[in-house]
């Protein structure tokens, strides 16, 4: 490619929204074009890069077997009553109605879409499993579309359904795409983990998020700095926290405590280690048609996880508890705890279980206990309830766990039976008798890894492509073209290097270099080649995007070095 007939609308600067470096840099170095609220063209170096971040996925996917096909995007809203998803999907589903008054839906994943497709076409155990993808269009009316491509409204997305005739076979292929995935994102060159998500609303661990490790990530993940565990904040555990100090040793008893209520005065008051306290945390539980005073007791040094908390609870959504709900329920807020703890509902952290020792509010103003074991509750108050934090114990290896930013890039998620029992999917088992599928799902956020490879490799000037996804690897720019001696050098040298399939783009147009060298550097070709002043002594200069290291190449000695980069 000539950059002279190039279209690539580089600008100097970004608009305004666009925060993230990806953003900017896919938008200035004319990549991507902006249509409306999280919609996006993808002009010709964007394409490439799309492409190749596809190919990449397709090669793997097909190597596991799985194999591509193409689902429509607009979808009856008929196979999401079906499924019981149309009523609870919520506003991220776009709905309308055709000229006949029909109803349909852009697809925003295609389980149903997908389910309906193997529903009376695979009838027996003999034509199993099968695993069906694409990489395709999907809409999400997203609430908040930012960070151009990472979180789009129309967006691309490797999707991928497996359907089996046992959950063992369903465990099977999800360890397959575990492979896959791993493969996948480590031939695109990211730091990425396999994190436990948060799948308790959902029941069982049968859920992985793929998580590529970058400062701008949405998500909070802890990783072991030792061993491979990594997990989202949500659905993070650690080794059973011990104390680094003495225990306050005291008989049970009431205490008088007239004391402005926090945890901090008590173990003032005490002289204690925050660890010997018991903290509650008041919260009112929303159910579908009705509403709860919770509590939750978790070491007054802990803080409460929300979502593991909502998971123990059940609750749609936990909220603040006011001063009136609190009175309401029969409590004394600030002295709140657990023993006789009556007409409420509450639960206990893990880590509490059987602990002595320790501190907690006697339910009356002014009053704590003292020497209080936590023995005698139910095995049901107790769930984990703590949000693990930086410098806690890794649960597989005891290793330091750390704190980091995610940006989810892939989900794979046993589905069990939930599509195909409430759409009657079904195959006869060995016995000959009926049984839904088992099913799998395995998404991949194509067009948001266009900008988390950038999240993930950029500098104050612009992309930095790798050779997997580098729209060229190699920009040979013409000094001054009106230079005919540079300008021959470098055509034929182009023209050569194209006919070998290689890929090189070369930067004939008549403008500054200095011009040159900056669009070079905000688009990110892994490495430019200038045939400028060097050139009557018959060098050029290669510079690599990465390090920006310069290095005068003698133009005898240019093959190697040119064979070193394209491999
Ligand atoms: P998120 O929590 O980021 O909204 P999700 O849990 O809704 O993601 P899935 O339904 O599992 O995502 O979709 C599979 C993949 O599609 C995600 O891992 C992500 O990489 C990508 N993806 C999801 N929503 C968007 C979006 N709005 N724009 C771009 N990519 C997206
Ligand atoms: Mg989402």
């Amino acid at each position: 490619m000539r950059f002279s007939k190039l279209f690539t609308p580089t600008t100097k600067d970004a608009p305004k929204d666009a925060l993230l470096p990806s953003h900017i840099f896919l938008i200035r170095g004319g990549f991507i074009s902006q249509t409306g609220s999280g919609l996006y063209n993808f002009l010709p170096l964007g394409k490439i890069v799309l492409d190749k971040i596809r190919a990449v996925v397709k090669e793997e996917m097909d190597e596991a077997g799985a194999q591509e096909i193409s689902m429509g995007v607009v979808n009856p809203a008929e196979l999401w009553q079906q499924s019981g998803r149309y009523d609870v999907y919520g506003k991220e589903l776009l709905r309308f109605k055709d000229r006949k008054e029909n109803e349909f839906v852009l697809g925003p994943t295609h389980e149903e879409v997908v389910t309906d497709i193997v529903r009376n076409r695979i009838n027996s155990y003999k034509q199993l499993p099968l695993h069906l993808y694409q990489i395709n269009t999907k809409f999400r009316d997203e609430a908040r579309p930012r960070f151009g491509l990472l979180r789009g409204r129309e967006f691309i997305m490797k999707d991928g359904y497996s359907f089996h005739a046992s959950t063992e076979d369903l465990k099977r292929e999800f360890d397959l795409m575990e492979q896959t995935y791993t493969k996948i994102f480590t031939r695109l060159g990211l730091k990425f983990r396999a994190v436990a998500a948060d799948s308790g609303a959902i029941g069982g661990s049968g859920s992985k998020e793929f998580m590529v490790l970058a400062k701008n990530g949405e998500d909070d993940i802890l990783i072991c700095d030792k061993c491979l565990y990594a997990a989202n904040i949500e659905a993070a555990k650690r080794e059973k926290k011990i104390a680094a100090v003495e225990p306050p040793k005291a008989d049970f008893a009431k205490f008088h405590t007239p004391i402005p209520a926090s945890i901090e005065n008590l173990c003032k008051f005490f002289n204690i280690d925050a660890f010997y306290t018991v903290k509650a945390v008041i919260k009112k539980a929303i159910y579908k048609d009705r509403s709860e005073i919770i509590v939750f007791f978790v070491r007054g040094c802990d803080s409460l996880q929300e979502v593991k908390a909502q998971n123990a609870s059940g609750a749609l959504e936990l909220v603040e508890a006011n001063d009136e709900d609190v009175k309401n329920a029969g409590l004394v807020g600030g002295f709140c705890g657990p023993i006789g703890l009556e007409n409420v509902k509450f639960f206990i952290d893990n880590e509490l279980k059987e602990e002595k020792n320790l501190i907690c509010g006697a339910n009356e103003q002014d009053y704590h206990y003292v020497g209080v074991s936590m023995f005698n509750f139910k095995p049901e108050r107790y769930a984990d309830l703590v949000e693990v934090k930086e410098g806690d114990l890794c649960p597989c290896c005891g290793g330091r766990l750390s704190l980091t930013k995610g940006i989810e890039v892939g989900h794979i998620f046993q589905l069990g039976q939930k599509y195909s029992s409430a759409m009657n999917a079904a195959f006869l088992d060995q016995n000959g008798k009926s049984q839904p599928f088992f099913m799998g799902c395995y998404g991949i956020g194509v067009s948001r890894l266009v900008a988390v490879m950038i999240e993930a490799n950029h500098d104050d000037k612009g992309c930095i492509w790798n050779k997997q996804t580098a729209p060229y690897l190699l920009d040979i720019i013409i000094s001054n073209v009106k230079n005919e001696a540079q300008s021959e050098f470098a055509t034929k040298l182009y023209e050569e290097l194209k006919a070998q399939k290689k890929e090189v783009i070369l930067d004939d147009r008549n403008e500054r270099f200095g011009f040159k060298m900056n669009v070079c550097e905000l688009i990110g070709f892994p490495y430019a080649l200038m045939v400028g002043i060097e050139f009557d002594e018959g060098k050029v200069e290669l510079v690599n995007r990465a390090t920006l290291e310069k290095e005068s190449v003698s133009i005898y000695e240019l093959d190697d070095r040119l064979k070193e980069i394209f491999g």
